[in-house]
């Protein structure tokens, strides 16, 4: 094996979906880049469910169809039993766009990435952890790792400088953790998860085997994912308030309490065994005040985190690496300079998270029934989103800028998050009647299509067009990857 260079372009620590994201795409553009992975892969990950937008990522990364020929669990869709409503979600229903994504043991889709990366050319080095960090002020340029002992191999140490840093060490959070100290957790989904892996489940349970089943309980809600290979991933959110009030109870009470209570999760389980032990983590929200600054990018969840209830979490941590390697691609070739490419990082980056945060704030208002602690907790506020973030993430999406702009700040998460209830409720309102659906022309269909793109520009990968430019800036995908200006029209 090649040794660990002294010096590289760019540094990458962490080979989970967001650093072979950002590996690959530098590598491809002739940037010397090495990527440090403490962990020897296939290594285990939670986070099995992608959304769509998944292939627009593997498609720039080239590996689109070799992801598809791998035979993961397509997803067509979603099943769930929300509080008082059914809701069967079909991708590209009412959009036309990406209609599937799949359900992907973690091990082995990361390993893709990861080797992926390698092939695009980026050094990787598994079993290599990085330590610690060096500043010049507040620019990290050096960093010292720990290579573990392998095959009867002596472990090793050694230095690495470098030119930009991209941290995606996942929720192990380097610089956030360790040096900027500015993760910040919200108020709002400091839930904790609770699963294990199960065979002889009833894949058909929701109507139609591939999607994610998810179902409401009293105390939070579960998810279960099909997979490839015949079992099934169930598990529990619930907020740590709950678990607190469980002392004195086993995990696995906990957990089977919770799947009982769950009519769907019964059915899918009744004939079925749990085969793995139980395992848990907390996934409280969190951001990081800052995402980038002097010669370094967060991706991932080493920038910011989001409970798992709209599986966005690969989705944020590709478009993030996506978007930071836009960023350096474009800094270095001249045509932006570093403050403008940091801006447009840190913005759209912080945009796509925020959204997402009151898409989902709001998608728990309307599983609410009962006046219950858990879905009373799911409420987001000023503390987790300042007013005015939330306009900038908001602006132009919601009834346009204008309505938006007039309002006073302590209505605007109000407004915001009526607004996305309405739309939700439509969204559901469409999908239950599909004879109505496939018939619709004229004005109606036309409302569809409109709700579709608002959730497509909360849930999809924006600023990659002219119109969803932030700061005046949007990434290229053809004929150069990177970022463009908006054209100025006269
Ligand atoms: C309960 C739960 C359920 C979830 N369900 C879903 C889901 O269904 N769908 C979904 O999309 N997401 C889900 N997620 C979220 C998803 O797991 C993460 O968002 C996603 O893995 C983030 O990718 P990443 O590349 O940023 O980080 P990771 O995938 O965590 O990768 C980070 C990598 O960095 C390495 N690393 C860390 N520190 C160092 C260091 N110092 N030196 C070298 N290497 C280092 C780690 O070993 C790791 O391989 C879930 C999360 C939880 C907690």
């Amino acid at each position: 094996m090649n040794a660990i260079p002294q010096k590289t372009n760019v540094l990458v620590v962490g080979g989970g979906p967001a650093g072979s994201t950002a590996a690959g795409l530098l590598a491809r553009e002739g940037f010397d880049v090495t990527l440090l992975e403490q962990a020897q892969f296939p290594r285990y990950h939670i986070g099995e469910s992608l959304l769509p937008t998944i292939l627009p990522i593997l498609e720039l990364l080239g590996i689109r169809e070799k992801v598809e020929a791998r035979g993961f669990q397509q997803k067509q869709g979603a099943y769930l039993e929300w509080g008082s409503e059914t809701w069967a979600l079909d991708f590209g229903e009412l959009s036309g766009n990406y209609t599937h994504a799949f359900q992907v043991r973690r091990d082995e889709f990361d390993l893709m990435m990861l080797e992926n990366a390698s092939e695009l050319g980026a050094k990787v080095f598994q079993n290599v952890e990085v330590r610690s960090l060096q500043m010049d002020g507040d620019r990290p340029v050096r960093a010292a790792w720990q290579q573990k002992a392998v095959n009867g191999s002596q472990p090793q140490q050694g230095e690495i400088s470098f030119d930009y840093l991209i941290d995606a060490s996942g929720r192990n959070g380097l610089m956030a953790n360790r040096y900027l100290k500015n993760r910040k957790y919200h108020n709002v989904f400091q839930n904790v998860g609770v699963w294990g892996y199960w065979k002889n489940t009833d894949r058909l349970a929701t109507g139609r085997e591939g999607d994610i089943a998810v179902g409401s309980i009293p105390n939070g809600w579960l998810w279960g994912i099909p997979l490839s290979d015949g079992t099934m991933s169930i598990g529990a959110v619930m907020h740590k308030n709950i678990f607190n009030q469980y002392k004195n109870k086993e995990m696995d009470a906990i957990y089977s309490e919770a799947i009982d209570a769950s009519p769907l999760m019964r059915k899918i389980t009744k004939n079925a065994e749990l085969i793995s032990e139980v395992k848990t983590e907390s996934d409280y929200s969190y951001a990081s005040e800052k995402f980038c600054g002097p010669g370094y990018f967060m991706v991932g969840d080493a920038a910011c985190f989001l409970d798992p209830l709209l599986s966005s979490g690969v989705h944020l941590a590709t478009m993030s690496a996506m978007l930071a390697s836009a960023s350096i691609i474009s800094f270095t070739r001249g045509d932006v300079d570093e403050a403008e490419s940091q801006s447009f990082f840190e913005n759209s980056y912080r945009q796509a998270y925020l959204r997402f945060l009151v898409f989902l704030s709001a998608f728990y208002d309307v599983g609410r029934t009962k006046e219950s602690y858990f879905w009373e907790a799911q409420r987001v506020t000023q503390q987790d989103v300042p007013a005015d973030f939330l306009k900038l993430a908001f602006l132009n999406l919601v009834t346009g800028v204008k309505d938006l702009a007039d309002i006073q700040s302590d209505e605007t998460h109000h407004f915001v998050l009526e607004e996305m209830t309405k739309r939700i409720d439509d969204n559901l309102r469409w999908r239950q009647d599909k004879k109505a659906l496939a018939g619709m022309q004229g004005e109606k269909l036309a409302s569809v299509r409109e709700n579709a793109n608002f959730f497509d520009s909360i849930e999809g990968i924006f600023s990659i067009n002219e119109s969803e430019a932030i700061g005046g800036l949007y990434v290229t995908l053809v004929p150069t990857f990177g970022l463009a200006r908006v054209k100025q029209t006269s």
